[in-house]
This record gives C-alpha cells, sequence and structure tokens, in this order.
C-alpha cells in the first residue's frame, strides 16, 4: 500500500506527562483539544488515563462529548470555549465542565444548568478568552459561591522565560485570585517551564506530551514512514517537480514518496528538511506536490522501500522550524490519510 504510517509512542507520550507531572508543583492535567494535537484525543486520553490523569481539556464541546465517549465516567473533560449556545445539551448530558469565559456565557450556564459544575477562564491580557479584571470583580462573589471547579488563565509568552509579560500576567492573576478557595490554574507546557510560581493548584500542558517546544527535554512521540512509489535515474541537467525547481548537478537515484502537501507536509517545508533511510539521510528536492515527494537518494547505501521524515532525529519543530511555523501546526496538520498505529501503554 502507499499509505504512510504515523507511530504514535504511547510510552513516550506518558513518559513526557510524567516529566512535566515531575516539573509541576501541583495535578497535572492534560490538554486533547484538536484530536490530542493530530495524534488521536482517544488512545492518547485512554493512555494518559492509565497513567494517572483525571482532568483533560478540549478546545469545544463536540470534541468534549467525542472524548466522553471514549474514556467514560472517570475523569473531568473541561472546554475552553466554554457554554456556547447549542451546548446545553452536551453539557449537561455528558459531565462536562464549561470554562465560562463572558458574561452572556455566565448567563447561559445558570439559567440553562443550575449547580452544574463549571470554571471561569480570565483574561490577564492575553486578550483572547475569559472574563476582564472589572467584569469578574463585578460577579466574583456570586461565582465563588458557587463553588467553580476551577479558576484559570493563559500565558501569552509562556515559550520565552525570559519575557516580562510573564510576570505581569502572573502579577494580574494573583491580583483577581490570591485567597479565593476555588482551585487555580495559570500554567500550560511552557508556564510548567518557567517554574512553581506559576503552578497553582493544577497545570495545562498540551504540546509538550507530544514531543514539541518548548519543552525541548520531550521524548519524541510521533514517527511518520512513507512508502517510496518508484526510483529513476535521472541525468545531469534534467529538472525534477513542479516548476522545475530543482536541476540535477549529477547523475541521481530520484525516490519519489508518497505523502505530501495534503497530508499536512507543507509546501513550504522545501528543502531544510531530509528523509531518514536507518540513520543515513537523504536531502527532499523540488517542489513537494499535494500527495508526494522527491527524494535524492543517490549517496544513500541502499535504496529504500520506506523513508522517515519524522522520528527522533527530525522532529515536528525540525519540519516547524523548516516551514517558518511551530510544532503545534505540524502536529495538527498531520494528515487524515496516515494508518495512525499506535506503540506502547
Ligand atoms: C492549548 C492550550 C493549553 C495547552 O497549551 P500547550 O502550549 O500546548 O501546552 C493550555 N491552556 C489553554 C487555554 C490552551 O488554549
Amino acid at each position: 500500500m502507499a499509505t504512510a504510517t504515523l507511530t504514535i509512542d504511547l510510552d513516550a507520550l506518558i513518559s513526557n506527562w510524567r516529566t512535566l507531572n515531575d516539573h509541576s508543583a501541583s495535578e497535572t492535567a492534560a490538554v486533547v483539544k484538536a484530536d490530542g494535537y493530530g495524534l488521536g484525543a482517544d488512545r492518547v486520553a485512554r493512555a494518559l488515563m492509565r497513567a494517572g490523569v483525571r482532568r483533560f481539556f478540549v478546545a469545544v464541546a463536540e470534541e468534549g462529548a467525542a472524548l466522553r465517549n471514549a474514556i467514560g465516567e472517570d475523569a473531568e473533560i473541561n472546554v475552553f470555549s466554554g457554554h456556547m449556545a447549542g451546548d446545553t445539551d452536551m453539557i449537561g448530558d455528558l459531565g462536562l465542565t464549561p470554562m465560562l469565559n463572558s458574561m452572556d456565557q455566565i448567563v447561559r450556564h445558570v439559567e440553562a444548568l443550575p449547580g452544574h459544575p463549571f470554571g471561569v477562564q480570565l483574561d490577564t491580557g492575553m486578550n483572547r478568552l475569559g472574563l476582564e479584571a472589572t467584569e469578574w470583580e463585578a460577579v466574583r462573589d456570586l461565582l465563588l459561591s458557587q463553588n467553580p471547579t476551577l479558576v484559570m488563565s493563559h500565558l501569552a509568552c509562556a515559550d520565552d522565560p525570559s519575557h516580562p509579560m510573564n510576570g505581569q500576567q502572573l502579577t494580574a492573576f494573583r491580583a483577581m485570585t490570591d485567597g479565593i478557595a476555588a482551585p487555580r490554574s495559570l500554567a500550560a507546557t511552557g508556564g510548567i517551564l518557567l517554574g512553581p510560581d506559576y503552578h497553582f493548584d493544577l497545570t495545562r500542558p498540551g504540546v509538550g506530551l507530544y514531543g514539541g517546544f518548548p519543552f525541548t527535554d520531550a521524548a519524541p512521540v510521533a514517527n511518520l514512514s512513507i512508502p517510496v512509489i518508484q526510483i529513476r535515474d535521472v541525468a545531469e541537467g534534467e529538472t525534477v517537480g513542479y516548476s522545475n525547481t530543482w536541476t540535477a548537478a549529477r547523475h541521481s537515484r530520484i525516490a519519489t514518496i508518497s505523502a505530501g502537501y495534503a497530508d499536512g507536509l507543507i509546501r513550504a517545508m522545501g528543502h531544510d528538511v531530509s528523509a531518514f533511510s536507518g540513520t543515513e539521510s537523504a536531502p527532499v528536492i523540488g517542489r513537494i506536490s499535494m500527495d508526494l515527494i522527491g527524494i535524492d537518494i543517490t549517496d544513500l547505501s541502499e535504496e529504500p522501500n520506506s523513508v522517515e521524515l519524522l522520528n527522533a532525529t527530525q522532529t515536528v519543530d525540525t519540519l516547524a522550524d523548516a516551514a517558518g511555523t511551530i510544532g503545534y501546526e505540524i502536529l495538527t496538520s498531520l494528515g487524515h490519510r496516515y494508518a495512525r498505529r499506535y506503540k506502547g501503554a
């Protein structure tokens, strides 16, 4: 078959969670939004549950509903986008916990599902989601009297430890929440690495679990193996691929592999990426096509049946750097055509 195989190492995932949990001065949850950052939320969450995780976060209620089916009743599922119109049945019937972000959401939640658990998201400067300080001031006592499961905020610059925004947001969060009885949460992966001042009662790592920056000590979780469809000889001076962007400087052996930008191997990665055959590597050449990529295998000692584009050497962050993006985008773009295989756990 020509389908590429994405192997997800659940033992590496769990080991990353354990390492972040060891760094955390508090309980460590897991963020599995966007289908577990592209790696499969159901399998990822079940593996993490076996490792002891009892609190998950997703972006939207529909993700929470699917996750509930996958993991059963024994874990809390929190929804970052809160309680939107149309979400009430899912939140109520499937026991999801919305992080309420606005006055509208607070009213909707207490009217539609009085007594149903909720958390509160506060804005401490990112200006993306959550109540502003003045709104919080107005409803704080009322909300706290209902025992929210969590009061949380999110850091805008935590991947840069030297950024002054981190301290500013910490100060703002403390000013809004010091002295409350409800559990508090500020840190995602980057925030965990900023140190215990940022940990409060619960941390919410996502990308670090999946092996991405800023958790530079992470074990690699994703391995992508792509079949070679065809190998050909190309004479010096011949070109390969769309727009003739690569010209053979010598007689070359070119392998065409079965994946492309439709599988999340975005075109902008261009030539700064290699294909691995065992411990040897061969350069990607020419334009990345929708379903195909050219590889110059002239210098490999053996002709490969398949090559790896993601492995312990070339990680999601290597691909991201080559494409001018971030590991998060590489992970969440990983194609639906890949056969996902899970090993370990
Ligand atoms: C995505 C997200 C997280 C997880 O962030 P990572 O950087 O992937 O660890 C945590 N909290 C919120 C609010 C998020 O949106």
